[in-house]
């Protein structure tokens, strides 16, 4: 596990601490299964084509993608 040491180098927090953390953070996408799914796709508005919800532009035709987020309340 070497995320759990590169953590606690980091963060000076103990392993019972951050366990507690990735497991709040594991919840967010409402399964506790070990991972959070960051892999949720959409198409592109440009292209068309299936990109990552992640991405802030797209990967086949550049594009910028225009999308809400809490930074941007239009
Ligand atoms: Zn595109």
């Amino acid at each position: 596990m070497a995320m759990w040491t590169l953590l606690k180098e980091h963060t000076g927090l103990t392993e019972s601490e951050l366990r507690k953390y990735v497991d709040k953070v594991d919840l967010m996408d409402g399964k506790a299964d070990g991972k959070v799914d960051t892999r949720e796709k959409c198409n592109c508005t440009l292209c068309g084509r299936t990109i990552l919800t992640t991405a802030l532009a797209c990967p086949y035709c550049g594009g910028r993608l225009h999308r809400k987020s809490v930074f941007s309340r239009v």
